[in-house]
């Protein structure tokens, strides 16, 4: 059979591989320590069950509207004016199938072929994919972990053509956690309208932040960015939502109207009862979002401590989201491989940089127990030390 050229460009995801190997293992009965997850460990709040329930008994069962049930986009746009200083109307908002499918259906209404999307490597492993599914040119420019793994302004300046539409802003970034200072977002901004192109802004992990960390969005500077941002987030990382699918974009209503169209053709609505729980997520206390960073900010600094520890292993600190991003050059081994060993002789998870555009690191996420982190570090001393 011969499928289609568009599909054939696309990598399968790498973390789906060594995680489903992984799983296997378990199956088996075997202890695996794993730090693959790309989700909070934490089961979704109980309000927020609650009211998907109570909207179940309601009867929101039904086919909604495509671009998502009035009160949530509503509730968005209060709090993008609230938390963000983004001043969206509900009207301005599409909710969606995660924040994956905000993004996939932005690149659907953006680009298209002879178009290029600028891409800050490390990245977030579906970027490049969803711009070559739509038919566009990832440019990807690799940062350093002297940086911070942030991209620089001559960077961004000289990677801009005139072919260039858009640039993907991921702060909190996942796999790196590296947080952006606010002058940093502002500096980046300065370029994207001098250069006049667009940036869409991943603001998935903007909750979860140690230290003094700062999240600015970039769409708040001034109007002259506020015109060229897309914002994407969703509630899967803030409220531990992942099964539940619900994303959203906010947009300038010309994007907005075209992302409506292509969602009325593929996804329609997000499930309705489960807007209803994103619903709850928005208008009730906000606690449960910072119980999870506290546990989160123990175990981060922790991980982090412990495996700078470890001769030839390094890392950055993380300021945000809940990973690790180890530079594992010194073991003379390929991200794959190391991997693939660790697993094996080992029997811990992590995911290989080369997944994210970076051979030379590996992924931890720490999204998982103290007692698991422990025994992790353990193995992974025993292992680097072989
Ligand atoms: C998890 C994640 C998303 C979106 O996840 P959904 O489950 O689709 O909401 C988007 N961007 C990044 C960087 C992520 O890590």
């Amino acid at each position: 059979m011969k499928l289609s050229a568009r599909v054939n460009q696309v990598s399968p995801s790498l973390t789906l591989a060594i995680a489903a190997k992984a799983k296997a293992m378990q199956a088996k009965g075997i202890d695996v320590c794993s730090f693959s997850a790309g989700e909070p460990d934490f089961p979704t709040p109980k309000h927020i069950c609650e009211a998907a329930k109570t909207a179940l008994d309601e009867g929101k069962t039904r086919y909604g509207a495509a671009v998502g049930e009035l009160r949530l986009r509503e509730a968005i746009a209060n709090k993008l004016k609230k938390d963000n200083n983004l001043n969206y109307e509900a009207d301005n908002i599409i909710v969606t199938n995660g924040g994956k499918f905000s993004l996939f259906n932005l690149m659907q209404v953006l680009i298209e072929p002879g178009d290029e999307v600028i891409i800050p490597a490390p990245y977030w492993l579906s970027y490049p994919e969803m711009v070559k599914l739509a038919g566009g040119t990832p440019v990807i420019v690799e940062t350093s972990a002297e940086n911070d793994y942030k991209i620089t302004i001559e960077q961004l300046e000289q990677a801009i053509t005139p072919n260039t539409k858009l640039f993907v802003f991921n702060s909190p970034s996942n796999p790196t956690g590296t947080v952006y200072a606010p002058n940093e977002v502002k500096a980046l901004a300065k370029i994207i309208v001098e250069r006049d192109i667009l940036v869409v802004s991943d603001e998935i992990y903007e909750k979860i932040l140690y230290d003094d960390a700062q999240h600015l969005s970039i769409g708040s500077i001034d109007e002259e960015i506020f015109k060229r941002t897309i914002t994407s987030s969703g509630f899967a990382k803030s409220h531990s939502m992942t099964g539940w699918r619900v994303g959203y974009a906010a947009a300038p209503m010309e994007i907005l109207k075209a992302m409506a169209k292509i969602q009325g053709h593929s996804t329609s609505n997000v499930c309705t009862f489960a807007q209803y729980g994103a619903i709850a997520a928005l208008e009730s206390s906000q606690e449960c979002v910072q119980e999870m960073v506290q546990a989160f900010a123990q175990r981060r600094s922790y991980m982090h401590a412990a495996v700078n520890t470890i001769s030839g292993l390094s890392c950055p600190k993380p300021y945000g989201a809940f990973y690790l991003f180890v530079d594992i050059s010194k073991t003379g081994k390929k991200s794959l491989d190391f991997c693939n060993q660790l697993l094996e002789t080992k029997q811990m998870a992590a995911i290989p940089g080369v997944a994210f555009g970076m051979d030379d690191c590996i992924r931890f996420s720490y999204a998982t127990d103290m007692d698991t982190i422990k025994e992790g570090i353990k193995r992974l001393t025993e292992f680097v030390d072989s």
